[in-house]
């Protein structure tokens, strides 16, 4: 019988320590293991020099560091991101984005094949959810751009596809890995995780402090609008998300970063700056404009002046601004845009079809 091979990416120190141990080795080669895999990135156990062969041997019968495949070779885009599509294990796909000097090199990578959120916007919503991304999954993504670019990145953004307060534990295990300075070695300051707003998950965070930024995906000032755009505000509207982020503020001591998509005639009139300086009262707060990148989605982007006027309302209101500027729209890389319209291998017989197949 063939035995399934454990993947270490993803393992934790003291997993490796005893995952060593089961294989009648002393703990301190499970930390080595830990240093080969995470802090200098090993691709083979054939690197790993100061690991006895014997057991090097041992290793790569009983174990795989861990990959994923590419499922086409990496798309470049015009601006110079780049957007890999990979595939996993059961054949399920997810995309991540390289993004050099946006600031310092950084990744945007998914929690969440699909996601059931279904804000009116994203294109990810149209999938519906597949399923979570283990923490070995959510590293990968990590490692593999920086094989591919052949760089060292800085910064991560969890703006891929899906939802990573949906996925906690994973999402947390993996921001422990990535920040560890004995592996992988990231700045919890240059890790961007995004939500929606799942209070609970908020709430939580606040508890186990992990050690990433959180921002807010806002988009609208009423409860109305934004129920229109994100159901998800149906469960927990702005008074209720708005009392967690007055705590979450005092708690972290930083300014609460929030995105707002810019979306014509609907969330950039006057009277949103005064929503939302009704909203912003006592929390410090950043906001990041960003385009309305087009998913099909019926909603029409601001116009540059609207975008302007809207910023100098803002400013005039004391409320801290940036235009994020996007980058692969055309090629359908940029934020809410990531859609697998193949979620499976192509290959792959599903259910339904073999249904197909008996049927007259
Ligand atoms: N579920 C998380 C993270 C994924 S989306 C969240 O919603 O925050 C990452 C960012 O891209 C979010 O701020 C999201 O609102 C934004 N986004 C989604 N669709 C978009 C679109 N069509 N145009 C611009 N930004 C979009």
């Amino acid at each position: 019988m063939l035995l399934k091979k454990k993947i270490l990416i993803g393992l934790t120190r003291e997993e490796l320590e005893s995952f060593a141990q089961e294989l009648g080795e002393p703990v301190f080669r499970g930390r080595q293991l830990y240093s080969w895999l995470y802090q200098k990135r090993a691709a083979s156990f054939d690197e790993m020099t100061d690991l006895p062969t014997a057991w090097r041997l041992k290793l790569s019968e009983v174990a795989d560091i861990g990959t994923l495949e590419l499922a086409r070779p990496a798309k470049e885009t015009r601006d110079g991101s780049q957007k890999f599509l990979f595939e996993l294990a059961d054949g399920l796909r997810v995309e991540s984005v390289y993004l050099p000097d946006s600031p310092g090199e950084t990744v945007c990578i998914s929690s969440q094949v699909g996601c059931t959120l279904g804000c009116r916007f994203c294109a990810t919503a149209k999938m519906g959810l597949f399923r979570n991304l283990t923490t070995s999954e959510i590293i990968l993504q990590v490692l593999e751009v920086e094989g591919h670019c052949q760089t060292r990145l800085t910064n991560i953004v969890f703006m891929g596809m899906g939802e990573p307060l949906h996925n906690y534990e994973n999402v947390v295990a993996a921001l422990r890995l990535l920040t560890d300075p004995d592996g992988i070695g990231l700045s919890a300051r240059r890790i961007t995780v995004s939500t929606v707003g799942l209070v609970p998950a908020i709430e939580r965070w606040m508890l186990d402090s992990p050690p990433a930024k959180l921002a807010i995906s806002l988009h609208a000032t009423t409860d109305e609008r934004r129920s229109e755009l994100m159901p998800v505000n149906r469960a927990y509207p702005l008074e209720v998300l708005f009392k967690t982020l007055r705590r979450f503020a005092h708690f972290t001591r930083d300014p609460v970063t929030f995105e707002y998509i810019m979306i014509a005639g609907f969330n950039d009139r006057e009277e949103d700056v005064d929503n939302l300086a009704h909203w912003l009262k006592n929390i410090p707060a950043k906001m990041n404009l960003i385009r309305l990148h087009p998913t099909g989605s019926g909603l029409i982007p601001s116009s540059d002046e609207a975008i302007e006027r809207f910023m100098g309302w803002l400013t005039e209101a004391g409320i801290r601004c940036t235009l994020r500027e996007s980058r692969g729209i055309e090629d359908e890389a940029a934020c809410g845009m990531l859609f697998t319209q193949e979620p499976f291998k192509p290959t792959k017989v599903r259910a339904w079809e073999r249904a197909d197949e008996r049927s007259p």
